[in-house]
């Protein structure tokens, strides 16, 4: 069994951009610049920002939060993104979901000017996406492909099974895997809460890719030998072992799989880092101003 090792992967690639940043900076004398719009103070979401700013400074990227609170009306927000999306010093943009449910995600998600639309959420490149054509992939997705890219999985003529069909996650992930490209040329299933006899099609997979959010939802049982295993569930449990007391899970019960499996990420240490890679990697093209010319 081979783990595919997402911190390793996305310290390399963090290299690869860290190297390209200098580049860019001495031909073009610019500097890649990711925005980010963190609205409210909601524990996870911090974290999470905290980590792509954090990032942003390691790999040489230029980074601003914009911080609103909590009752900042939909009107504020959209007039924040517009104020980025026409700043010609920003080369990209995100902002972190989940929003306050006073606000409506997908208005916010198409204001954004999908040249700068770095996660990939934005319809238009969700649709260039399944078309084939240059875009932003969404970074968890993109995470994926790059880690079976980088550990040669053989992906063409594979059955791929899904499990979960998030607009972030487990869609994407599907339509990316059926596409003519490599990694892809998959048959793929994708599966969620209302499939029947799940455990019947999981057990015919050759790639499972799993993103449901429960934790060690996927035992032995459910796969077969040789089978390979991404796990993108991240659920946070209440642990004696760690000193913190608390442990990160995924959603595969990683020790009842882990002899039948021939590849498998970990968590954490898997598809986790990627994510964040690959946000940098969306932003360092945005930078390039190669798609949408
Ligand atoms: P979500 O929570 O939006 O949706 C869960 C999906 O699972 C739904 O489509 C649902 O139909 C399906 N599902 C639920 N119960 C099921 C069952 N019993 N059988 C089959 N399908 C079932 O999903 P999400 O936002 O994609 O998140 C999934 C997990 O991935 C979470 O743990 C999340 O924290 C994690 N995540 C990790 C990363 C990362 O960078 N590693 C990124 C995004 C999400």
């Amino acid at each position: 069994m081979i783990i595919l090792d997402g911190k390793k992967t996305s310290n390399d690639i963090k290299e690869e951009i860290t190297n390209q940043v200098k580049s860019i900076n001495s031909s073009l004398g610019k500097t890649p610049h990711l925005s980010a719009i963190l609205v409210g103070n909601d524990g996870a979401s911090e974290t999470y920002i905290n980590a792509k700013v954090k990032a942003c400074e390691k790999v040489g990227f230029a980074s601003t939060l914009v911080r609103l609170p909590d009752n900042v009306s939909e009107e504020e927000l959209l007039s924040e993104v517009d104020k980025i999306n026409n700043n010609q010093d920003i080369d990209g943009l995100i902002v972190q979901l989940p929003l306050p449910s006073h606000i409506d995600e997908m208005k916010v998600t198409e204001a954004i000017d999908p040249k700068k639309d770095v996660d990939g959420f934005h319809p238009s490149n969700i649709g260039r996406m399944a078309l084939n054509l240059a875009t932003y992939l969404p970074a968890t997705p993109a995470g994926i492909l790059e880690l079976l890219k980088r550990y040669n999985v053989e992906t063409s003529g594979k059955h791929c099974v899904v499990i979960g069909r998030s607009h972030i996650v487990g869609s994407p992930m599907s339509v990316l895997m059926a596409r003519n490209s490599d990694p892809g040329n998959c048959t793929v299933t994708l599966t969620h809460s209302r499939t029947q006899n799940l455990k019947d099609i999981t057990r015919t997979a050759d790639i499972l890719i799993v993103a449901l959010g429960k934790a060690e939802f996927v035992t032995s049982d459910m796969i077969k030998e040789g089978v390979c295993i991404i796990d993108v569930g991240i659920t946070r449990v209440k642990s004696e072992k760690t000193k913190s007391g608390w442990q990160l899970l995924g959603d595969v019960n990683f020790e009842d799989v882990k002899e039948k499996c021939s590849y498998i990420t970990p968590v954490p240490g898997g598809v986790g880092p990627m994510t964040i890679a690959m946000l940098l990697q969306n932003t360092l093209l945005a930078s390039k101003k190669e798609f949408f010319s």
